[in-house]
């Protein structure tokens, strides 16, 4: 089976650990998706729901792993893959100047990207009316496995302990959305300079759009390098929806943000988040990405992982077979559009750990 292929099988169905203790801590909870752990097959590190329903029942299982960290994926008793798990960060075994452990500060996703969510709290997390009902932002903060407020300060030291002892190569930096106009710009920025400061890391900052385009310019002068304005659902009925105190932002504010983000970030180096499986059909989501990629927008498109503990926990997934229907299309649009993951200087899009999509953008599959 090609590795695109089986990485959609593996992201759709999920994946039962025989040793669940296999590979460093897994995330789960916090802003965007979760429940994955990181794992290595064929040469691309990519995120693999394991702690989901679909993935308790999963017809795929990977055997524990030898001492060096290598197993197989098997289904059925047939060997399908070798697959490696990314070691345990050494930055996780240090605490901060005022004594938070790093983990609590930042991640590491996939196997060189550090990560973190600035601020865990969220306007539209207040209410289940409003909350986007795939995110788990609060979780990870209830369960005491994060702080709120990430400080500039806590973000420079744990960003340059990151690179120098891990070898992180970007950082991604999201938020939940704070009260005010900004939607997040102002607080994005100051953590960027803090970080650039300390170390020389390529960032990119995730936000809403804000009210003013003036926030793009401001937050690159701060050091982000690139920056994601996600989407999420593309139809105004999937929308409302799944995200209902989102959706009050319309699609149309979403793509002015994008031409004057462009603008100012290049072309390429803006993304969006398209969480396949919601319920907007194969044709919206590539009509959606065929506009995005017009604009120089790169649109990275990620299966639905459904999150324990939120309101979609028990919505399916999509399947291996509609996401094949997107991305092999999609990969086709951003070779003509002349964008690539690999150029995207920081963020989702580049580290490509959530989705298949850079695989096949890799190695055609039809
Ligand atoms: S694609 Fe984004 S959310 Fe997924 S592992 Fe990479 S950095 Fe994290």
């Amino acid at each position: 089976m090609p590795t695109a292929q089986l990485i959609n099988e593996l992201q759709s169905c999920g994946v039962r650990l025989v040793d669940p203790k296999a590979g460093h801590e897994s995330r789960r909870g916090g802003a965007g998706p979760s429940d994955h752990k990181a794992m290595t097959l064929d040469g691309m590190t990519v995120m693999v729901p394991v702690h989901t329903a679909p993935a308790f029942e999963s017809p795929y299982v990977i055997e524990k792993p030898d001492a060096a960290g290598h197993s197989t994926v098997s289904r059925d008793g047939i060997v399908l893959g070798n697959v490696s798990f990314p070691a345990r960060p050494r930055f996780y075994d240090r605490t901060t100047a005022d004594g938070i452990p790093y983990w609590k500060i930042a991640v590491l996703h996939s196997r060189d990207v550090l990560a973190t969510t600035v601020l865990q709290s969220c306007i539209r997390y207040q209410s289940r009316t409003k909350t986007c009902q795939f995110c788990a932002i609060g979780q990870s903060l209830a369960a005491g496995r994060t702080i709120e407020r990430k400080t500039p300060a806590q973000l420079a030291e744990v960003a340059k302990a990151a690179v120098e002892l891990d070898g992180v190569k970007h950082m991604v930096m999201t938020t939940g959305t704070p009260p005010g106009r900004d939607r997040g710009a102002a607080i994005l920025a100051e953590s960027a300079r803090g970080v650039k400061a300390a170390v020389d890391l390529p960032i990119q900052g995730q936000c809403e759009p804000p009210d003013d385009d003036l926030w793009f310019t401001r937050m690159r002068d701060a050091g982000i390098d690139a920056l994601g304005m996600h989407l999420e659902a593309v139809t105004d009925d999937v929308r409302a929806k799944i995200m209902p105190g989102k959706a009050q932002v319309p699609l149309a504010r979403y793509f002015e943000a994008f031409k004057a983000a462009v603008a100012v970030f290049g072309r390429g180096q803006v993304s969006t988040y398209i969480l396949a499986g919601l319920g907007d059909p194969q044709g919206a989501i590539l009509a959606a990405c065929e506009r995005l990629i017009a604009l120089g927008v790169y649109p990275f498109v990620v299966p639905f992982v459904p999150i324990s503990g939120t309101p979609l926990e028990s919505h399916p997934p999509p399947t291996a077979a509609f996401m094949h229907a997107i991305l092999d299309p999609l990969a086709q649009m951003l070779r003509a559009g002349g964008l690539r993951a690999t150029a995207i200087k920081a963020g989702c899009g580049r580290c490509g750990a959530c989705s298949a999509l850079s695989t096949y953008e890799r190695e055609p599959v039809s």
